[in-house]
C-alpha cells in the first residue's frame, strides 16, 4: 500500500483517491517563472514528480498531471526591462528551455501545461467572488488583498505561530511597494495580493478594479480549481513554496469553494544547494540542466537526483554524478547479460518486493535504486556462471522504467 508524507498532517498518510475507490488521481505542481531556468532544483521537483506519476500509473491509477507557467509576475517584467525584450518572448524562450531540460531528462509531458496569462478571466472571476464574502477588499492603493484574518487557521500548513508566520511574510516580502511590511493600504502584513494594479508600462487586463494582472498565488488557486476542482489528491512543489504560497492557496481555494481540504495530501521536494547555499536565482549560485548534460548522461543525472529522498536538502556535487554513472553502467550490463536457455533461472522475487515496498513507503528513491542495483549484480554475477537470467533482467527493465531511465527502453 502506497504511504505519502503530508506536510499538512507531518504524518505518512496511506494514499486513497478524494473518491474512495476511484482511479483517477490529479496531482498540480507548481510551475516556473520562465527566466534563468532551468537549474538542478527544477530538474529534481520535475524528476520526483514524473516517478511518482510513473508509480501511480504502475499501481493502476489514472493521472492528471495539472502545471501552471508563470508567465506573468513582477520578476519577468523586470527581468524583460533589464534585457530590453518583450516579457512574452522572454517566457516563451526560457520557458522552451525549462521544457527541454525536463524532456532531456525522460519527464513525460504534462497533461495540462496553463499559462496564467489564459486563465485571467477564470482569476478575476474568482477574486470577484473573494470580495463579495468578504475575504479580500480592494485597497486604497489599487490593489486586491486577501484578507488573512478573514481564513480560519490561515498558514496551517507551515506549522508556525502567528508571530513567525508574520515575520516571515515580512521577511519574504519582495521589493513590490505593496508587499512592503507596514503598508497602510493593508490590515495586516499577512494580507496578500491578489489583484495588482497595473503599473506604467506594464502590461495589464481590464477588470473590476481597473487595470490590472493577477498575483502569484491566485493563479494556482483559479488553475487548480479550474482543471482538477474543488478537492483533488495531491499538490506539490518545492518545499520553499510552503509558506507563503501554497498556504494562500488553501487559503483562496477553501474560501471560494466552501469545501475543504481543498488538496489532500501536500507534498514538499526538499531544496537544492550547492556549496553550502540554496541553488537560487537570487544568489545566482546556479547549476543549470543543459550544463550538467554536457558533462554527464541524463540518466547519470536523473538517478542522482533519486538517489537522495525528495524530502531531503540535496547537496549538488558532481562527483555524485559521476558515481550515478557508474551505477548506470551496472544496470545496462546486467539488462545486456546474456542468458542461457533452461535451468531453474535466477530468483528475483524478493528484490522486486524490496523495490515495491520502498516506493511504497513515501518514494524512498534511494532504498529502490540499491534493490535495482541489487538485483543488477546478482544478474551479472548469473549470467557469468551460465544461468538464465531473462527472467529477472524483465524485472530489472521494469524497475529501471519506474525509476524513468531511458535504459529501459534501449535495446
Ligand atoms: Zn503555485
Amino acid at each position: 500500500m502506497l504511504n505519502l508524507f503530508n506536510t499538512l498532517s507531518q504524518q505518512k498518510e496511506p494514499f486513497e483517491p478524494v473518491n474512495p475507490g476511484s482511479k483517477e488521481v490529479g496531482i498540480y505542481v507548481c510551475g516556473v517563472t520562465p527566466y534563468d531556468t532551468s537549474h538542478i532544483g527544477h530538474a529534481m521537483v520535475g524528476v520526483f514528480f514524473d516517478t511518482l506519476h510513473r508509480y501511480l500509473e504502475y499501481l493502476g491509477y489514472e493521472v492528471c498531471h495539472v502545471q501552471n507557467l508563470t508567465d506573468i509576475d513582477d520578476d519577468i517584467i523586470k527581468r524583460a526591462r533589464r534585457d530590453g525584450v518583450a516579457y512574452d518572448e522572454l517566457g516563451k524562450r526560457w520557458n522552451q528551455i525549462y521544457l527541454d531540460s525536463l524532456t532531456a531528462l525522460n519527464v513525460q509531458p504534462f497533461d495540462r501545461y496553463i499559462p496564467a496569462s489564459t486563465e485571467v478571466s477564470t482569476i478575476i472571476e474568482i477574486v470577484q467572488g473573494l470580495v463579495e464574502k468578504g475575504f479580500a477588499y480592494p485597497a486604497r492603493d489599487g490593489n486586491v488583498y486577501f484578507r488573512a484574518a478573514s481564513f480560519q487557521d490561515y498558514g496551517k500548513l507551515a506549522h508556525l505561530g502567528e508571530q513567525e508566520l508574520l515575520e516571515k511574510a515580512q521577511a519574504g516580502a519582495t521589493d513590490s511597494l505593496a508587499d512592503a511590511p507596514g503598508n497602510p493600504a493593508k490590515e495586516s502584513d499577512l494580507d496578500f495580493i491578489v489583484w495588482q494594479a497595473a503599473q506604467p508600462n506594464e502590461p495589464f487586463w481590464e477588470s473590476p478594479w481597473g487595470q490590472g494582472r493577477p498575483g502569484w498565488h491566485i493563479e494556482c488557486s483559479a488553475i487548480g480549481l479550474k482543471h482538477l476542482g474543488t478537492r483533488f489528491e495531491i499538490h506539490g512543489g518545492g518545499a520553499d513554496l510552503i509558506f507563503p504560497h501554497h498556504s494562500s492557496e488553501i487559503a483562496q481555494s477553501e474560501a471560494c469553494s466552501g469545501t475543504s481540504p481543498f488538496v489532500k495530501y501536500w507534498m514538499h521536494v526538499g531544496m537544492v544547494h550547492l556549496g553550502g547555499e540554496k541553488m537560487s536565482k537570487s544568489l545566482g549560485n546556479l547549476v543549470l540542466v543543459g550544463n550538467a548534460l554536457k558533462e554527464f548522461s541524463p540518466d547519470a543525472l536523473r538517478l542522482y537526483l533519486l538517489s537522495t529522498h525528495y524530502r531531503t536538502p540535496l547537496h549538488y556535487e558532481a562527483t555524485g554524478v559521476t558515481q550515478a554513472e557508474g551505477q548506470v553502467a551496472v544496470l545496462r550490463q546486467a539488462l545486456e547479460a546474456h542468458s542461457s536457455s533452461g535451468g531453474a533461472g535466477l530468483e528475483f522475487a524478493a528484490w522486486l518486493a524490496g523495490f515495491l515496498t520502498a516506493l511504497d513507503d513515501d518514494l524512498d528513491t534511494p532504498q529502490a535504486i540499491q534493490a535495482a542495483l541489487g538485483l543488477a549484480q546478482e544478474i551479472i554475477n548469473a549470467s557469468r556462471e551460465g544461468q538464465e537470467v531473462s527472467a529477472a533482467q524483465k524485472t530489472l527493465r521494469l524497475m529501471v522504467g519506474l525509476l524513468g531511465l531511458f535504459l529501459a527502453s534501449a535495446n
